[in-house]
């Protein structure tokens, strides 16, 4: 007699072990709201600037519509190139390498299946961008996780208490998805020297380096944010379009980094993602040259509208960066975060609780990645639940 047929058996351990229970939590709850106002959104409320679109559409219409080489157009990484030598100028001549890749998401994956596995251990912030703790589990090796609270600084004296001689990688999220909050110049410099001296490989995601609000000089070009590369080559460094460029669905971004690790992650993506959207890439050449900073400005001053609502009555880190704030729940109220969102949804207002991001359940992350108005409507939702 044939058995009854179980997919369940089919699931690996590898898969069983990512718990993604939280934020489905939270959608199911939101799924009821009718026009919520939504503070949830990780991606930026305007459209692709009207030239990197037709970027792509030429593209398109000229045949560029099959594989291109593993590692990327060569017009595409010659300008990721250009702009990281300006930028960081000990980077010129050192042979580092440059891949081309599906999204930051998709250099996250070949970059932990490349480094980490059995045995290994892997650090990052707590909290955290919620990818890296089932990646990192997926690549099977273990998540170790720095408290941060309350001034999220991923510092090198937080972090050297938790160096073993299993580390094998340092995650660095700056601008910081949940936070919102920028790693010091200072803090950039001690962590990458840190890392150099365990002989830690330092994985820099800066998928929200544009939206910083707290640039600094450059020895070359504009002001930018502060990272770890400007003191060394040392380090995964990777960078995307898909928030600059609100190019979420079109799966874009590069890691560059030393050259031999690299190599294997372009080994890997030959085997798996092939390679990035090919008439993506061409349209991330006409992105790299486009000027964003009207954008910015404008989420600047979001950030400024949540900072002068919520500061006061909400105990709340600046965010430097991002579009996100990370208050905490008001202790008077007694609630855990996961309750508090509970109620802000019962509010018709849509906000994750921090236990999705942390191992603690006290703050929440709100986005302000929306239009003014609506912006408005949930800082005021905010105000009045912290009554
Ligand atoms: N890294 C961080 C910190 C993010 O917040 C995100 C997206 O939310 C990503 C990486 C992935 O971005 P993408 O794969 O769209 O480039």
């Amino acid at each position: 007699m044939t058995q009854p047929f179980n997919a369940d058996r089919f699931i690996t351990d590898r898969l069983r072990a990512i718990d993604a229970s939280g934020i489905r939590k939270v959608f199911d709850l939101a799924a009821n709201l009718k026009d919520p106002v939504n503070l949830s959104i990780g991606q930026p409320d305007f459209d692709v600037p009207e030239p990197i679109k037709q970027a792509a559409i030429d593209a398109i219409e000229r045949g560029v519509n099959r594989y291109t080489v593993t590692q990327g157009l060569k017009e595409l990484q010659a300008k990721v190139n250009s702009q990281i030598e300006t930028e960081f100028p000990n980077w010129k001549g050192t042979g580092y390498g440059n891949l081309i890749t599906s999204g930051v998401s998709g250099g996250l994956l070949l970059a932990l299946l490349t480094c980490a596995g059995p045995g290994d251990e892997v650090i990052m912030a707590d909290p955290y961008f919620v990818m890296y703790r089932h990646l990192v589990t997926l690549a099977g090796a273990k998540a170790v996780y720095v408290d941060t609270y309350p001034d999220f600084q991923l510092t090198a004296a937080r972090l050297e208490a938790h160096i073993t001689p299993r580390t094998k990688m340092i995650l660095f999220n700056s601008p910081s998805n949940p936070t919102g909050v920028v790693a010091t110049e200072q803090v950039c410099k001690d962590v990458i020297a840190l890392a150099e001296k365990h002989n830690i490989l330092l994985l820099s995601d800066e998928i929200y380096d544009e939206f910083c609000y707290e640039k600094v000089a450059r020895p070359s070009g504009k002001p930018r944010c502060p990272s770890p590369a400007s003191y060394s080559p040392n380090l995964l460094f990777m960078r995307g379009f898909s928030k600059t460029y609100a190019m979420t669905g079109w799966r874009l971004g590069y890691t560059v980094g030393p050259k031999a690790i690299i190599e294997q992650m372009t080994k890997l993506q030959q085997y798996s993602f092939v390679c990035a959207p090919s008439m993506v890439q061409v349209a991330g050449v006409t992105a790299l040259d486009t000027d964003m900073d009207d954008y910015v400005e404008r989420y600047r001053q979001k950030r400024d509208m949540v900072v002068q609502k919520l500061g006061g009555v909400y105990n709340l880190a600046t965010p430097g960066g991002a579009f996100y704030a990370f208050p905490e729940v008001p202790k008077k109220l007694g609630l855990s975060a996961t309750k508090f969102c509970e109620k802000a949804i019962a509010n018709n207002l849509l906000i994750i609780p921090g236990s999705v991001f942390s191992n603690r359940d006290t703050h929440f992350r709100i986005s302000y990645a929306c239009d003014n108005q609506m912006l408005e409507r949930g800082l005021d939702i905010l105000l009045e639940l912290a009554k």
